[in-house]
């Protein structure tokens, strides 16, 4: 396994497998890897000739208030997982390198990236598609992998991907859980001990609307109200927002129909959690 942390290095390889007609299969990570990430890489492993990953904590996507500072890194630990997953090359690039003196160019995601999550991150999913479309242009990759945890990252870079027609192919693999049901996360190495006992509130809400939904109700408004209440009456749990939206345009829906994704955001002190649903009625 190799570690590559020129930018143009990691170009030319990647061109050399193309032209050898190898495909190259691509998970962009921030790092401290889990089991989440490693579903990414080991079925990046399964179809593809040639696996790149990329670790990098991209500085532009945090707020000033948020956590890019304390973010969980750990290098040496990463590097095994990576290798043992069957990882050839961790692209790891740093921050003077991805964003020279005078960068200004950025992917605009338009109101995509205003709901959920943007609420309370202003610019965050500009950010990442910004820095995801500089890193598929770095790595050329056949296939990019990513987390259906990350609901509105993987809606918005799947519709940069078909607006700017990108040629690679996007797959989302499903939401990696602890066994009590909280979604993996780097995050959640934030938690004090209660919190975390605590913070399987979402997976458990979650679950509560689905089976609402399966027992045939169809009322967005009576779904999340339910959750919200169970959601307060958990100590130390402070709700960002819960909503039932359509999977493709991220708008709330009036009534349950065809696919949604029940989505909720809880901050545990400030740790922000997120966690996802899709239903298909
Ligand atoms: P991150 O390092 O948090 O930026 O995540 C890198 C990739 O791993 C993204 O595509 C995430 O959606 C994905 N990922 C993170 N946590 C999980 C999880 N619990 N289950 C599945 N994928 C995940």
């Amino acid at each position: 396994m190799k570690v590559i942390t020129n930018i143009n290095q990691m170009q030319s390889l990647s061109c050399s497998m193309q032209k050898k007609g190898k495909t190259i299969g691509f998970a962009p990570t921030m790092g401290c890897l889990h089991d989440g990430h490693l579903s990414l890489i080991r079925k990046a492993r399964r179809e593809n000739d040639y696996v790149v990953i990329s670790i990098f904590v991209n500085p532009t996507q945090f707020g000033p208030e948020e956590d890019f500072n304390r973010y969980p890194r750990n290098f040496t630990q990463d590097k095994k997982l990576a290798k043992l997953a069957g990882v050839d090359v961790i692209f790891y690039p740093t921050t003077q390198a991805m964003y020279p003196e005078g960068h200004k160019s950025a992917v605009c995601v338009g109101d995509l990236g205003d709901a959920l999550c943007g609420v309370s991150r202003p610019g965050h999913f500009s950010a990442v598609a910004t820095v995801v479309l500089k890193l598929f242009n770095i790595v050329s990759p056949s296939v990019a992998y990513f987390g259906q945890k990350d609901a509105q990252q993987v809606m918005i870079i799947k519709r940069m991907v078909r607006d700017l027609n990108l040629p690679l192919k996007i797959k989302v693999l499903p939401v990696v859980r602890e066994r009590d049901g909280l979604a993996m996360s780097s995050r959640n190495s934030y938690l004090r001990r209660e919190q975390r006992k605590n913070a399987i509130i979402l997976y458990k809400s979650l679950q509560t609307a689905v089976g609402m939904i399966k027992s045939k109700n169809k009322v967005p408004r009576e779904i999340i109200c339910l959750m919200r209440e169970m959601i307060k009456s958990t100590s130390g749990a402070r709700i960002d927002y819960i909503k039932i939206v359509n999977l493709e345009t991220l708008h709330d829906v009036k009534t349950v129909k065809g696919c949604v994704l029940i989505c909720v955001a809880v901050f545990f002190g400030k740790t922000h959690l997120i966690d996802n649903m899709i239903v298909r009625v």
